[in-house]
């Protein structure tokens, strides 16, 4: 499977029919942006119940790291499977575990000694965190960041400010967290430096000041790229400063790698990316091809809780260790390069098409974690969401899928396995679709 095969107008009517029986008992609290039902796929290619194939720039949200069933993935699980499906890691020993916890203490760019604790997802992974934090610092508070994205679980969602929807009617949270603007070099009046320097210095000279002093944070929290806010990049001055701060006043370091890890940004982790290390990681998606997956990395003295004080029955269920033991071999074995290297290609052509659409007002990101922020018009920003919206919707019928990231941004992340000649169709589908909502939308 190569790329794009539309056959029947889509929605097809196996897709509808689909779509009817969800509609009446599916939760409605989910997002789906377009009537895409899945039916089989391999590599970066997706087929639909009614036979259309899509190029998958979506991945599951930024999960199917190896692409949709890889054969590697597919025998550790159905080899695991037959041997035995669970035990539970909070009561019993299995190797495979194990193995998953030595390999992630030599890969996470955490200094020294690491231990992991092991959960079903990104937000179970964030919760273990703030509690790590809490307990290990005895501080209570905890600094998140305006458009992050960290779960939905009570815990993480008081940490999660990327959607008002997403928060509306479930208040209170947890007291004690306190919002800094994530920077946004490009829509910051100066240079990159300046921007990190205003980010830091909210924290310092404003929160510190008049909300809650240092010696009462436990955490500062911080996704590397920030995802679901946008795919924004932040200046690396930014991330190494929070690192200088959080050290000078005994606050850890937490990485949320949940969406940035596992090698989507062309290295294993995107702290690696600006030099510095944390001292918690979240990881989730792509840790484990799409099996839930969720492992919070911890410098091991912090992570010296003592038996009882967090656990999971599920959680590092053998299965999805055997997956992720599976998927960093072959992240390690030439994803990383593929996502370092077909990103670049991607990136660069999305950079020329940047010259002909003046929708596009930015493009940025590392590897195969890209982001394109659409704007009515280049001088003064205005963020063209209803155009974003819909080229999303363009691209989905002419068999690309992609999502949108914050307010007005697309983001690409496919399964890492792309080929250059599959980036070439999703920027070919790109510019037509492009086409279709400028004209659609005049400036
Ligand atoms: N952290 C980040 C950076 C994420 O992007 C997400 C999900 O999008 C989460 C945490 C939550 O992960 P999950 O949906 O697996 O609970």
């Amino acid at each position: 499977m190569f790329g794009p095969d539309i056959r029947t107008p889509l929605p097809g009517p196996k897709a509808r029919a689909v779509i009817e029986r969800d509609a009446r008992v599916v939760s409605p609290s989910y997002t789906r942006d377009y009537p895409f039902v899945i039916a089989r796929g391999e590599g970066a290619v997706v087929e639909d119940v009614d036979g259309n194939r899509f190029l998958d720039c979506a991945a599951g949200i930024a999960v199917n790291s190896t692409g949709v069933s890889h054969p590697d993935v597919v025998a550790a699980i159905a080899d695991q499977a037959s041997k035995f499906l669970h035990m539970s890691g909070t009561d019993f020993y299995y190797e495979p575990q194990v193995r998953l916890a030595e390999t992630l203490a030599a890969i996470v760019p955490i200094a020294g000694e690491v231990r992991t604790f092991f959960a079903n997802s990104g937000t179970e992974a964030t919760e273990a965190a703030i509690k790590l934090a809490r307990y290990s610092t005895r501080r209570q508070g905890v600094v998140a960041f305006l458009g992050a994205f960290h779960g939905r679980s009570l815990g993480a969602l008081s940490l999660t400010a990327s959607k008002a929807v997403q928060r509306r009617g479930f208040g209170p949270l947890l007291p004690g967290v306190y919002h800094a603007p994530y920077p946004d070099a490009y829509r910051f009046a100066g240079s990159a430096d300046a921007c990190a320097e205003a980010a830091l210095a909210f924290i310092t000279d404003q929160m510190f000041v008049h909300l809650a002093a240092p010696d009462e944070i436990g955490a500062v929290v911080v996704e590397p790229i920030q995802g679901e806010g946008g795919y924004l990049v932040p200046p690396s001055a930014f991330l190494q400063g929070l690192r200088e701060l959080t050290r000078q006043h005994g606050i850890l370091l937490v990485a949320d790698e949940v969406q940035s890890g596992m090698g989507r940004t062309g290295r294993m982790f995107a702290l690696e990316h600006v030099g510095i290390t944390a001292d918690v990681v979240m990881i989730a998606k792509g840790i484990a091809s799409g099996l839930p997956l969720g492992v919070t990395c911890a410098r091991a003295d912090i992570m010296s809780w003592p038996p009882g004080a967090h656990a999971s029955t599920f959680g590092g269920n053998p299965v999805s260790c055997a997956a992720a033991n599976a998927t960093i071999a072959l992240l390690q074995g030439g994803l990383v390069e593929n996502a370092a290297a077909v990103g670049d290609h991607l990136m660069g052509g999305l950079r020329a098409l940047q010259e002909k659409h003046a929708l596009i007002g930015d493009v940025r990101g590392r590897g195969l974690m890209i982001g394109v922020e659409l704007v009515r018009d280049r001088q003064t920003k205005v963020r063209a969401t209803e155009e974003r919206n819909a080229l999303v919707q363009a691209m989905f019928q002419r068999g690309v899928l992609v999502l949108g990231a914050g307010r007005n941004a697309i983001r690409l992340a496919p399964p890492l396995v792309l080929t250059v000649a599959q980036a070439d169709e999703v920027l070919r589908v790109f510019d037509e679709s492009l086409c279709e909502v400028s004209a659609a939308h005049p400036a």
